[in-house]
Formats: C-alpha cells, sequence, structure tokens
C-alpha cells in the first residue's frame, strides 16, 4: 500500500464514515489536521462555531490515536504553522516521504477549486475523494437537474423518498397517501403550550480547552462561548439525538414555523451543527425517526415533516450549490445595494422580533428557521440589503454555517437573490405575519397595526414598498397575486407616503446605499 498523508478538515469529524480514511494502514499512514487562520479568519465566525470545529478535530484526532493512528494535529498556535491548509499539506511533505495525499472533497467551493489547483501542480498525487457522507451526490444531482426549467425541492425529495426506500407503504406508494404533510405544519403556538426541554451537552475537556483557546485568541469575533452546549464528539450527539427521536420527534412540525419569546427551540431538534461538523449521520437519523413512526410512537405529519428537511431540504440545498456554483454567489436578482443595519452585530433595537432573534444568535450560535428565513432574513430583504452582506453576517453568526449550505439558503430562501432558482416567489412578509406566528407584537415598542409614522412596525412600510419597487420582476408572479392587486388599490398618494416612510426607516437603520 503507498505510504498516505490523510488530510482530515474541521467538518470531517465522521468517525468510521470518512472515505479519506477508509483505507487507512495505520503501520505507514499519517492524519493530518491543521487549525488554520486561513479557516478561522475568512469569515469572523462565532466565537461557538470555532470552538465546535477545534474540539471536533482534537478530539477525533485523540480517538485515532487511542486505535494506534498516526496523527499529525498542527494547533493554531504552533511556531511553524503556516496558516493554510495547503501550506500545512506542503510542510508534511516537506517533513516526511509520502506517496500521495488523500482528503475527502471540501464542502465549500473555495477550498475546492484551491484544493483542485494544488492536485495538479503537486509533485505528489493528490487525491479528492467524493464525501459519501451526503445522500445525493453532484452528479446524481446533476442528473435530476438535467432538462428541467426549474428545480423544485418537492419533486427531488420523492425521488430521494423511492431511491432510500423511507415511508413507503407495501406498493411503493408514500405512506398516509401523501408525500407531504407540511398543511398539518403551520400552526400558530396555543398559549396553554409549553415546549419541551431539549438535552443539551456539558463540555468535556477538551471542548472546555477549546473554549479557553477561542476566548482568548478570538475575543473580537462575534458572540459569546458562555453558554456552549454543543456535541463534539459522536457519542454527544448520539445523546442529543436519542433524546430528541424519544422527546421531541412526536411533536416535530406542528408548530414548526411559531416563534416565542424567550423559546429559542420549540420543537426543533438542534442537531445542524452536529450533523454538518459530521457527528450524525443524515440517513440513520432518518431511518430512526421512520422506525419510531412505525413502532407508533411518533405521528406521519411529524415524521414526514422531519425527514423531509434531511432528505429533501438538506440534500437539495447542497445539490444547488454545486449545480450554480460559483456563479450563484454573485447573483443580486433584485439588485439590492444597501448596508446591513448596525443592529444584526449587536441586538440593540427596539424591535422585539430582530432583538430576539439576535440576542439568541449570540447567545447559541443559533436561530430556528422560520427566525432566520422571517425575521432577520425577511427584514433584510425588504430593506434591500446587498446579498453580499447578508450572507456574510449568515456565515458569520451560526454554529452550522458552511458555504453549501448557508449560501442557498440565504441567496435561494430568504432574499431571492437566485431570482427562483429554489423558491417560485420570495418569502416577504409584514408585521402581520409576524404577529400571527409569534408572540412578539404585544410587547414590542413599535404597532403591528400602523404602516406609517414613528411608531409604526418597521417590516409594514418596507413590505409594501419592496413590492413596489421589484413590481417589474414580482408583479406577474402568480403566487404575489395578492399581494400586487392590494398594491394597486392603494392612491398614488398611498403609495407615495409608503415610499417616503420606507426611505425613512432605512436611513434611520443605517441601511444606506453601500
Ligand atoms: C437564511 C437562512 C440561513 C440558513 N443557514 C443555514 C446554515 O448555515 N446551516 C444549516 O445547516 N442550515 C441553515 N439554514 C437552514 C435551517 O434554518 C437550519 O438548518 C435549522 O434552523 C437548524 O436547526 P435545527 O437543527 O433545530 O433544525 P430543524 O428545524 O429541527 O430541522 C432538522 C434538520 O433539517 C435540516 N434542515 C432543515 N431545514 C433546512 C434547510 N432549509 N436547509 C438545509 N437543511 C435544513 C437541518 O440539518 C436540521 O438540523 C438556514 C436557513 C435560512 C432561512
Ligand atoms: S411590531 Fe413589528 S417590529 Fe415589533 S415585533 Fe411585531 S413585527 Fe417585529
Amino acid at each position: 500500500m503507498p505510504k498516505t498523508l490523510r488530510l482530515v478538515l474541521g467538518d470531517q469529524i465522521s468517525d468510521g464514515r470518512l472515505s479519506s480514511l477508509r483505507d487507512l494502514d495505520s503501520a505507514t499512514d499519517t492524519v493530518l489536521f491543521a487549525e488554520v487562520r486561513a479557516e478561522t479568519d475568512y469569515v469572523r465566525h462565532h466565537k461557538q462555531k470555532i470552538a465546535l470545529v477545534f474540539a471536533g478535530m482534537r478530539g477525533f484526532a485523540e480517538r485515532l490515536r487511542a486505535q494506534g493512528v498516526g496523527v499529525r494535529y498542527v494547533g493554531l498556535e504552533d511556531a511553524d504553522n503556516t496558516g493554510s491548509l495547503i501550506g500545512e499539506v506542503r510542510r508534511a511533505l516537506a517533513e516526511a516521504p509520502f506517496d500521495r495525499v488523500v482528503v475527502t472533497a471540501p464542502g465549500e467551493y473555495r477550498l475546492m477549486d484551491a484544493f483542485e489547483a494544488f492536485a495538479a501542480a503537486s509533485n505528489v498525487p493528490f487525491q479528492i475523494r467524493e464525501d459519501d457522507r451526503y445522500l445525493c451526490n453532484a452528479s446524481d444531482f446533476a442528473a435530476w437537474a438535467h432538462g428541467k426549467s426549474v428545480l423544485r425541492m418537492e419533486l427531488f425529495y420523492r425521488v430521494m423518498r423511492v431511491r432510500y426506500g423511507l415511508l413507503l407503504d407495501a406498493d411503493g406508494k408514500p405512506e398516509g397517501g401523501a408525500w407531504n404533510f407540511d398543511k398539518e405544519n403551520r400552526k400558530a403556538m396555543p398559549k396553554r403550550l409549553t415546549p419541551p426541554p431539549h438535552r443539551f451537552v456539558p463540555p468535556n475537556a477538551i471542548t472546555l480547552a477549546a473554549i479557553a483557546d477561542v476566548e482568548r485568541l478570538f475575543a473580537e469575533h462575534f458572540g459569546s462561548c458562555a453558554g456552549f452546549f454543543y456535541a463534539t464528539t459522536p457519542a454527544e450527539a448520539e445523546g442529543v439525538v436519542a433524546d430528541f427521536l424519544a422527546t421531541i420527534l412526536p411533536g416535530f412540525g406542528e408548530y414548526q414555523d411559531a416563534m416565542v419569546r424567550g423559546e429559542p427551540w420549540m420543537w426543533h431538534a438542534v442537531i445542524s451543527a452536529a450533523m454538518n461538523l459530521g457527528l450524525i449521520d443524515p440517513l440513520a437519523i432518518c431511518r430512526r425517526a421512520e422506525a419510531e413512526y412505525r413502532a407508533g410512537r411518533a405521528p406521519l405529519n411529524a415524521v414526514e415533516g422531519f425527514i423531509r428537511q434531511i432528505l429533501g431540504w438538506r440534500e437539495f440545498m447542497r445539490g444547488i450549490y454545486w449545480l450554480k456554483m460559483p456563479a450563484f454567489k454573485a447573483l443580486n436578482a433584485l439588485e439590492a445595494n444597501r448596508k446591513l443595519p448596525w443592529f444584526y452585530w449587536s441586538g440593540e433595537t427596539a424591535m422585539a422580533c430582530i432583538k430576539d432573534a439576535v440576542t439568541t444568535t449570540q447567545a447559541h450560535a443559533y436561530a430556528h428557521h422560520i427566525q432566520r428565513l422571517m425575521v432577520t432574513g425577511n427584514f433584510a430583504m425588504l430593506l434591500g440589503v446587498h446579498p453580499d452582506e447578508i450572507n456574510d453576517w449568515y456565515m458569520v453568526v451560526y454554529a452550522d454555517a458552511y458555504e453549501w449550505v448557508e449560501l442557498p439558503n440565504t441567496h435561494g430562501m430568504a432574499t431571492f437573490a437566485d431570482g427562483g432558482i429554489i423558491g417560485s416567489k420570495p418569502y416577504a412578509a409584514s408585521g402581520a405575519y409576524i404577529n400571527r406566528m409569534s408572540d412578539y407584537c404585544g410587547p414590542c415598542r413599535y404597532d403591528v397595526k400602523q404602516r406609517i409614522g414613528p411608531d409604526a412596525c418597521p417590516f409594514n412600510a418596507l413590505y409594501w414598498d419592496f413590492l413596489a419597487r421589484n413590481q417589474a420582476l414580482l408583479g406577474r408572479n402568480i403566487r404575489m397575486a395578492m399581494p400586487y392587486k392590494t398594491l394597486e388599490r392603494m392612491t398614488p398618494e398611498d403609495r407615495a407616503a409608503i415610499a417616503t416612510e420606507a426611505e425613512r426607516v432605512k436611513t434611520e437603520f443605517g441601511a444606506v446605499p453601500r
């Protein structure tokens, strides 16, 4: 066997499931981990994200060492650290002879580009293996997409259900007679209901050391590590998954779109950070969720909804990313050109909904999907913030943020920067939606019923202004017919007043042209 240097990246913490380690020979090979500034600094990630990745890498390295595997671990502060992954591969090759280098494909286009360039120039063979921890690879997705004028998650998801035999009846038809039970999953939360408690993980010794390093070395980065609760090992992640399946999954779905003050988790799984790090096998968790349904412990709408998020949305987003990059990142269909308001970083705003989403994000590097989509994402889109600023914010602030999943969600779902590649219409909404789906508006300093004036909910004028500004692009969209009819019924004076109010709000919040 050739003597092999095996590079493991920070989001490849998948014991026994990593293609780059599959033919590992512990007698000859070395596994390389490198903490490098190029990765910690290309955006100023939330402190918890860096701590999570470092703890994951350090723990994985320890487990491999315990199995007798040779590990070369480069710490961020090591004197000769070159600061980049390619630099560390070069340094390892200069210090010891290897016949080849093997790596599992990175999750971000920027790194894939760098690795491919290095592979083409390197004297030592550099093999980039497919990342088969995902359920649909790039070429299968491209084959599915081929010849389709529109790509929609729902159709992709049905193909994936059949491919993996998930939630099918004896005739191969969808269990319960429908592919999707989303209609049952959009309820506002009744007052008397309390979300279930979540199981969080107290940091182990390796995680505590990583947190201390991050507090010292990345003090100026966003957020705080004080409440760090993420799993950083497969065993810890298994505890979270088992608890989720037993106690939270049965209620998953019904209140998936609801938001409640001081309740960051609701019935969400809070597993994306662990899954994107590689600790949780996506297919295994889908099969275990299905088993809960088959055993009569969780209802179909909950289990179908959960499986759709992972088998459908997660894989669809990844497929779109690799199909459409690099051009995808430069898209700006609505020609948005404004700056992101300062309170996305500080949380200092009187808008109760934004404040709750941002302060939760600072504390936990987490906000649930509807906060990301309908609060922070929607508001930035209504303000006309440039997609690069929005994309940068989402990459920085969440522990689960990796470009393959973050970018399609921001460009496609939150801001419509992709012009409809992912969604058939923008998720634009006024304060009325937030009022219906949350308890934010009651105590808010703004009045959700008002459209104009210093006390008016800022979402309202911005929403109508957004529709008016983008009428040429969106006005003929059949799914936008209702709001455009309402807009057309407004008098020219009303429309002028909305435009003036929207501009006032944008200026007040610092959302000025870049
Ligand atoms: C603007 C915006 C940015 C986002 N950025 C990210 C990101 O950087 N990383 C990330 O993993 N998710 C991102 N999402 C998707 C989604 O919000 C998170 O996956 C989810 O909130 C994670 O919390 P959870 O584990 O409690 O998820 P749940 O709501 O419990 O869902 C279960 C799992 O399904 C998967 N999932 C659900 N929705 C999506 C989706 N739209 N895309 C991909 N996977 C999905 C996740 O793996 C998640 O853990 C983003 C969504 C929006 C609107
Ligand atoms: S009134 Fe407007 S700003 Fe205040 S919480 Fe409701 S939607 Fe948010």
